[in-house]
């Protein structure tokens, strides 16, 4: 600073004038350490005025406080212990399945069920009698009971995977256990119900009916009440919830909405419902589906497909053709029982 008010202030002419002329080797080191001082002299000062600067242009508050550092720190260390407590329950699921294998030994039929709708009342009176999908939340509750006391395993899905992978082996009593549309009876009255047996189930939903769920059941329109992101988020320590599509859930003509589509059409429903619930597994509205739909969902990173066709899953089975068995008002707890203990 001193030095730059000095040069600016010497008359040019001088300055020309002690312009010097050296020529010995001396001289010219003598000028090196000269200007190297120089140039130190210069710096402290010029880093001291761009801090000052800075100070006056208020940069010096953008910078975290004690406070806001700590603050910083302990979130991070929040999502830690919840990243840890996932993985704990997971290892926990991990322990059970394999405990269970060592005890049942290795299951090769795996019955995958299938629920909608459950109503909570007597059936026979309901606008649901004739209705082939919807049971009644007693006979939901008699059916994991029974699950429960016999020492059922709920796979997941996930699980499910790896076992057609052949990377996982599933206990002889497994069940997986889906729901299709994505109601709001099943967190209603299903979750509560699976929570207390530490059971694990799908519900496949279709996207777009979640981005506008009704709030209430019209039963004079027939439509029940949806789940919405808010409601899936709340109840994913029970549920996962995968793709039913995105808005194909009707039928054009008698035909299931699914198959008219062309492939980009197909391509594009499947990515709407990805991109909301990062999905990965499918069922087809109505069991419909064709080569094609296959395809699709294959390009669009979905792992395993499901129909409404009865049978179980076994290492063999086709991933984009699983059967599952329908659980209807007609199926009694001795068919259920049957089901479940592949007979
Ligand atoms: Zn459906």
């Amino acid at each position: 600073m001193i030095l730059s008010i000095f040069v600016a202030g010497l008359p040019s002419v001088a300055f020309g004038e002690k312009m010097p002329n050296k020529t010995t080797k001396e001289e010219i080191l003598e000028e090196d350490k000269a200007e190297e001082k120089r140039l130190k002299e210069n710096k402290a000062p010029v880093e001291k005025l761009a801090k000052e600067e800075a100070v006056e242009e208020g940069e010096e508050s953008q910078a975290p406080s004690k406070e806001e550092e700590f603050n910083q720190i302990l979130a991070a260390l929040k999502e830690n212990i919840s990243r840890l407590e996932e993985e704990i329950v997971k290892l926990k699921k991990e322990n059970r399945r394999i405990s269970k294998v060592a005890e049942q030994g290795i299951g090769e039929k795996i019955p995958v069920l299938m629920y909608h709708h459950l109503y909570n009342g007597n059936l026979k009176e309901s606008p649901f009698k004739n209705n082939s999908a919807v049971i009644s939340v007693d006979m939901f509750k008699e059916q994991m009971k029974y699950l429960h006391d016999n020492g059922f395993y709920t796979a997941t899905l996930e699980e499910l995977e790896r076992f057609l992978n052949k990377e996982i082996p599933l206990p002889k009593k497994t069940v997986v256990i889906t729901f299709d549309d994505g109601y709001y009876s099943n967190i209603e009255y299903a979750y509560p119900i699976l929570k207390k047996y530490g059971f694990k189930a799908t519900i496949f939903v279709v996207g777009n009916k979640a981005k506008n769920a009704s709030k209430d059941h019209n039963l004079k329109t027939g439509t029940l009440r949806g789940l919405s992101y808010e409601d899936m988020n709340k109840t994913s320590d029970v549920f996962d919830f995968q793709s039913h599509t995105y808005d194909k859930h009707h039928r054009i003509d008698n035909r299931a909405a699914l198959l008219t589509l062309t492939k980009e059409e197909m391509l594009e429903d499947f990515t709407s419902i990805k991109e909301e619930l990062n999905t990965r597994y499918f069922a087809y509205p109505f069991g419909a589906y064709n080569g094609t739909v296959i395809e699709a969902l294959k390009e669009t990173g979905h792992a395993l497909a499901f129909t409404i066709k009865s049978g179980y899953v076994t290492v063999n089975s086709p991933k984009y053709e699983l059967p599952r068995f329908t659980i209807s008002p007609l199926t009694s707890l001795e068919k259920f029982k049957n089901i479940v203990n592949q007979k």
